[in-house]
């Protein structure tokens, strides 16, 4: 059988691009030829702490059967190049973007009720392309169900389909946030995810909003993309207050949000933002965690009780997230494409992918992996 090249995760801070055999296409697959994927801080935190995903060493995933090692990858566009029988919904040569979240159809299951009721991101079946399956982004190919594919309307590249999913995450938490145009919304850092809800709710008909962010290429990019206002969160007091009394972002949101925002979206996850976030909301407004944790936050009950605060959060998208997305992107209106900072080469993805968003981690937004461009084929 022949070969295709993939990174693949063996353990923490072994990661390699090595030669792994094709997967065949099954009646209800696709094989999709990677066009880009992009690197996610969750693959950077598998990288340095794993596995927290992919499966525990000796174990194979519970749904899907996996076993280490894994290809990564899950932020992927590409075309379709081969279609199992049964597969009428897309084609071959179609380009597309791949929702990469698996729920009880991916594995041949009665779907359960949390599935039946529109919300395969929460399944108790949940796996994922590129972390816990059979097959990821990082590598030539991938095949996948023919359900997991999203195609690129007109208008649309694949190297800007390879954003659907991290806007897919902004778009569904500001889905299920209730979020209505004219609101006004603070955005607790401007990483990947921050950026996105950024575009996302101006092209939205957000009226205002304001990012707290602390390096200064986010905090560009976030002026570049339509935020009303970027204030560093660790900005002095002119009075020289402490943050006991005093709150940079509360404190220049004065004339430009009054009464407090609507929604605040914590896409940093430390102690300092969740307390930033209940300082900024309106009283009867929703405070939404989009942030991965890494410990537990002191929170003081009576700080929502006292305004009527709503704390939400939100996991992943659904393929109507990735439809919703493809539209916005469709339309012109939003510059996603600016959140690219780096295209890489596979054979280069460990050197000029994940060690570069270690190290120079301020320098970057996106970093894109391309196979396509890989030492082997040029
Ligand atoms: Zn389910």
């Amino acid at each position: 059988m022949a070969n295709i090249r993939a990174l693949r995760f063996h353990a923490k801070n072994d990661v390699r691009v090595e030669d792994v055999t094709i997967q065949a296409c099954g009646n209800d697959d696709v094989r999709v030829k990677i066009a880009y994927c992009g690197i996610c801080g969750t693959d950077v935190h598998e990288y340095l702490g794993g596995p927290i995903f992919p499966p525990q060493p000796g174990q194979s995933n519970p749904h899907t059967g996996a076993e280490l090692p894994v290809v990564m990858g899950h932020e992927m566009s590409g075309t379709i190049v081969e279609v199992g029988s049964n597969i009428s919904q897309v084609k071959v040569g179609q380009n597309v973007a791949i929702n990469p979240s698996m729920d009880d159809r991916h594995h041949g299951k009665e779907r359960c009720v949390t599935c039946e009721s529109g919300r395969p991101n929460i399944c108790k079946n949940w796996a994922c392309y590129g972390l816990s399956a059979h097959g990821g982004g990082f590598a030539d190919e991938i095949v996948v169900r023919a359900v997991s594919c999203i195609p690129l309307p007109k208008g649309v590249s694949l190297k800007v389909g390879a954003l659907a999913e991290p806007l897919a995450v902004a778009s569904h938490m500001i889905r299920i946030s209730g979020f209505k145009k004219g609101q006004d919304a603070v955005i607790l850092g401007a990483g990947p995810i921050g950026l996105s809800l950024l575009l996302l709710l101006k092209s939205r008909g957000a009226r205002k909003v304001i990012i707290s962010e602390v390096t200064e290429l986010r905090s560009r990019q976030a002026e570049k993309f339509g935020a009303d206002l970027v204030v560093n969160p660790l900005a002095k007091s002119p009075d020289g207050d402490n943050f006991d009394t005093w709150n940079p972002v509360l404190d220049a949101m004065h004339g430009i949000i009054v009464d407090g925002a609507d929604i605040v979206f914590d896409a940093t996850g430390i102690q300092s933002t969740m307390d930033t976030a209940m300082a900024v909301v309106k009283p009867g407004g929703i405070v939404f965690n989009v942030a991965i944790h890494e410990k537990p936050l002191l929170i003081n009950p009576n700080s929502f009780s006292f305004k009527e605060v709503k704390l939400m959060g939100g996991i992943c998208y659904t393929n109507e997230d990735f439809e919703d997305v493809l539209e916005d992107l469709a339309s012109g209106k939003m510059a996603a494409e600016d959140m690219i900072t780096s295209i890489v080469p596979l054979e280069k993805a460990i050197q000029g992918g994940f060690l570069e968003l270690i190290h120079n981690r301020a320098e970057h937004v996106k970093i894109l992996i391309q196979p396509s461009k890989s030492a082997h084929q040029v």
